[in-house]
């Protein structure tokens, strides 16, 4: 079981996507709580990461990543990218187009909702958005309107859940595809909450498999969307196809009930994903790391 043992946080998102958290507070939170690892890995961009290195207090350790929106067979499925270099061109390109989607989609969301005179509109959305828009800031929008009382009331099929009646689709790229993007920039690849049935489909074994077969690393098996069979049929997927075994929070503030450090990953693990990758180093805070 899991009981911040650790204090290594492999997911987690700030205002640069859709966390209600700026990175360097999100750091300084990390330091206070007494993590002594913390991964940012915000939602198809690197945006908030000059800010957190900057912040970094002493005795934290920074893992420079993202969250990569990705698609196998029709389902939608999050990788996590630690450690690439974020100037290689084609991850970088790629990385992109997937913002790019991001906004016009989320314009297109706001503007039908709109147009049902929910009140709700792209203006508000966007000034709601710091970095990569997402739903949860037309959640937002919504929960200003009073038409829902919390983010999740949002994902149901009578407002933005997939195939929900203001939903539309963003660009998502293939899941080996995906893989192959992050480790050819330096980078090494986490399957994000592979069994995260709460928010749709999951993919089977068999597509774990291919994953593993294009470079994965590991999977995010400690999650707070994984009931106890599903931790333990991912880890002995994963002791059985060579990959490691994460755990990790996926904090986004207020956006979500989950704490920092609700679930972590150790040492070991993180050394062997730190062994596989070249792009960035692990960043090491310096000074005394009072928060400032
Ligand atoms: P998007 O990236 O725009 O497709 O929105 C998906 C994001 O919304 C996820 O990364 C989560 O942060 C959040 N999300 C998804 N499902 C839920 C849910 N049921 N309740 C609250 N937040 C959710
Ligand atoms: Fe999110
Ligand atoms: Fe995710
Ligand atoms: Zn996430």
């Amino acid at each position: 079981m899991d009981v911040l043992g650790t204090g290594i946080d492999l997911h987690t998102h700030s205002t640069a996507s859709d966390g209600t958290v700026a990175p360097q507070d999100l750091v300084r939170q990390a330091r206070e709580q007494g993590l002594t690892a913390l991964a940012l890995t915000d939602h198809d961009t690197t945006a908030g990461w000059a800010a957190a290195q900057e912040a970094l207090p002493g005795g934290l350790r920074l893992v420079r990543g993202v969250e990569l929106s990705c698609v196998a067979g029709g389902i939608s499925l999050h990788v996590l990218g630690y450690l690439f270099d974020p100037a290689e061109p084609a991850f970088a390109a790629t990385r992109a187009e997937l913002r790019d989607s991001r906004v016009h989609r989320a314009q297109r969301m706001a503007e039908r909702l709109e147009q049902a005179g929910t009140g709700v509109t792209w203006q508000r959305v966007r000034e709601l958005a710091g970095g990569t828009v997402g739903r949860p800031h037309l959640a937002q929008a919504l929960i200003e309107q009073g038409l829902i009382g919390s983010v999740s009331e949002a994902f149901s099929p009578q407002w933005i859940g997939a195939g929900g009646r203001f939903w539309v689709p963003k660009t998502e790229v293939d899941v080996l595809e995906g893989i192959r993007l992050i480790t050819a920039a330096g980078g090494v690849a986490v399957f994000a909450h592979p069994a995260a049935a709460s928010r749709g489909r999951t993919v089977g074994d068999d597509v774990i498999a291919a994953m593993a077969a294009a470079g994965l690393a590991g999977l995010e098996v400690d999650h707070v969307d994984h009931d106890e069979p599903a931790r333990a049929h991912l880890s002995a997927l994963a002791r059985e196809l060579g990959l490691l075994s994460t755990g990790s929070s996926d904090f986004h503030g207020t956006a979500k009930t989950v704490r920092l450090g609700a679930h972590t990953t150790s040492p070991e693990v993180l050394a062997a994903l730190v062994a596989r990758a070249s792009g960035v180093p692990v960043l090491v805070g310096s000074g005394d790391g009072a928060p400032g």
